[in-house]
């Protein structure tokens, strides 16, 4: 049977202290122990069940963590206080001095801004990618490659990645597959088709409230044993600890996750193809002339769609800032960064979420200056969203 994410979620049983239907909120930084020698041995991490101090472990966060490893189908996971930190102390966790990466060319800003001015400073080597050009991804493979990174779905151009080709390549090299699975949790569900380590924003689809900022790493438990270590662990080490409170609001709202991920495509699906018979250009995968639509047919859990993001293309500034203003006050959603929201979302990807790369490497990639990315919302009636957009063109 096919891997189901949103029921392994489902058949998850997790308690409050009490019986509380929701887990206990851990309002603790410190944790007493009855002896000396169990304190040294959790320490130690050998002390499974045991909490020592919360930057290490903490319930919630556990909870939360092995909510997200049951949904991805991985044997672990570790939560963070940013996408941005899950990104990079999973890299960092893999990655030393006079390593090689190879990246998609398209990927969030902030990660392009990390792989291109801030591990050369640590001389790690990064090699940016036609993503969908398995040849150029394959050519580009080192003996010192360690990682092949990528986006399920890249933002914001929603090239799609061929996940089962990029781990087969990785791995007859010895690297590893690393994908940011952000645009498409439950669509994509990368671990089953060969991935070997998930990172999230949080802060987007998975959260869905836009209030407050997290992430994820999911993968093998040696791996988040070695996230997690005490002496050499990038996510001990540097700290970006996610607030109990917090971790236990997400818990409870990736349990609608299947429900929001559904009506986000379905709503998308809608606005794509109504402009695509209106004659307008859109980019969306679940369209027909969409250059990967087959392939995110083939590896998508079909049940939930396309996902909730799409762009078009404006061609400049000036009309793209113009038409997101009509829309912000014709009420069609917010002009905000940002994705995944109950509402809808839009902004100039090129001057906003993807500004930390360069213009020339926008143009050479296809990222025009005009490109709006639509985080489609929940809207009850899409029809009428439509034809406000429509009117603001
Ligand atoms: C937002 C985002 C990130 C960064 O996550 P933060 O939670 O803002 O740190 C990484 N990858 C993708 C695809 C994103 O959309």
């Amino acid at each position: 049977m096919k891997f189901n994410p949103a029921q392994a979620i489902q058949d998850l049983r997790q308690f409050g202290e009490f019986g509380g239907v929701n887990p206990s909120i851990t309002d603790s930084s410190t944790y007493t122990f009855l002896e000396g020698e169990t304190m040294e041995e959790t320490f130690l991490g050998q002390m499974e069940g045991c909490f020592l101090y919360s930057r290490h472990w903490n319930p919630s966060n556990k909870y939360l963590a092995d909510a997200l490893a049951t949904m991805e189908n991985t044997e672990s996971a570790w939560i963070t206080a940013s996408g941005m930190a899950a990104i990079t102390c999973a890299l960092l966790q893999i990655c030393n001095s006079g390593d090689h990466i190879i990246t998609s060319v398209t990927t969030y800003g902030g990660t392009y801004a990390f792989l291109k001015n801030w591990l050369p400073k640590y001389n790690i080597e990064v090699s940016f990618v036609d993503i969908t050009n398995l040849e150029q991804v394959k050519n580009a493979m080192q003996r010192n490659t360690k990682v092949i990174y990528t986006e399920s779905v890249t933002n914001p151009l929603l090239q799609v990645s061929n996940i089962p080709e990029l781990a087969e390549i990785a791995h007859s090299s010895g690297a590893l597959l690393m994908v940011d699975n952000t645009f498409t949790p439950m669509i994509i569900s990368p671990k089953t088709l060969g991935a070997d380590i998930v990172v999230y924003s949080m802060t987007k689809f998975i959260n869905g409230k836009n209030d407050c900022v997290a992430g994820a790493i999911c993968g093998s438990h040696e791996f988040v044993d070695q996230l997690s270590n005490v002496n050499d662990g990038t996510a001990m080490l540097l700290g970006p600890v996610l607030d109990p409170l917090r971790s236990s609001s997400i818990l409870k709202n990736l349990n609608t996750l299947h429900i929001r991920m559904k009506q986000h495509s379905k709503n998308a699906q809608f606005i794509a193809e109504s402009f695509q018979k209106e004659g307008i250009k859109i980019n969306y995968p679940g369209l027909k002339n969409h250059p990967q639509h087959e392939l995110h047919k083939s590896l998508m859990n079909r049940e939930y769609g396309f996902g909730g993001i799409l762009s078009i293309d404006l061609k400049n500034l000036k009309s793209a800032n113009n038409f997101m203003k009509k829309m912000q006050d014709a009420g069609v959603g917010y002009l905000a960064v940002s994705l995944g929201y109950f509402k809808t979302l839009f902004s100039c990807s090129g001057h906003s979420t993807s500004s930390e790369v360069p213009v020339e490497v926008q143009k050479e990639m296809g990222l025009s200056e005009g490109l709006v990315r639509f985080s489609v919302g929940l809207d009850s009636d899409i029809e009428d969203t439509f034809e406000k957009i429509k009117s603001c063109l």
